[in-house]
């Protein structure tokens, strides 16, 4: 049976463009006969498909890309990736949200990997904040 350690990665494709990096998206990597292979799974989490009942493992190349996956995504990191004090409300979550990502975006060359932790903060912060009322 095939066991992947599964990764979200960013990915630069080179050309002159505007979208990059690209991502996140699923790779796999896995060893056989001393060779490593990696593969590509694509925007969806490859784990919760049926057919891996293998015990798969996430590496995490950032410990800020824990936000991303439902498992690991914890307010405690999502007011850490925004610079704010554990208990802050939604109105200043959403103002912060705003101003740093207008901040990040007035760059010339825009740390988009930067934009995504931000984004996958504050969707994840408006999911508790807002349906807990
Ligand atoms: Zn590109």
């Amino acid at each position: 049976m095939e066991s992947w350690t599964y990764r979200l990665e960013h990915v630069r494709c080179g050309k002159p463009c505007k979208a990059c990096p690209h991502g996140p998206y699923w790779y796999g990597y896995r060893k056989e006969r001393g060779k490593t292979l990696k593969k590509y799974f694509g925007k969806e989490d490859p784990r919760h498909k049926e057919s891996s009942k293998e015990i798969d493992k996430i590496v995490l190349e950032d410990p800020r890309e824990a936000i991303f996956y439902e498992e690991t995504a914890t307010k405690d990191l999502a007011y850490e990736i925004l610079e704010l004090p554990f208990n802050t409300t939604w109105p200043e979550v959403k103002e912060k949200y705003q101003k740093e990502r207008e901040y990040l975006m007035a760059y010339p060359a825009i740390d988009w990997v930067a934009v995504e932790y931000l984004s996958a903060a504050y969707h994840y912060l408006k999911n508790v904040l807002t349906t807990s009322s």
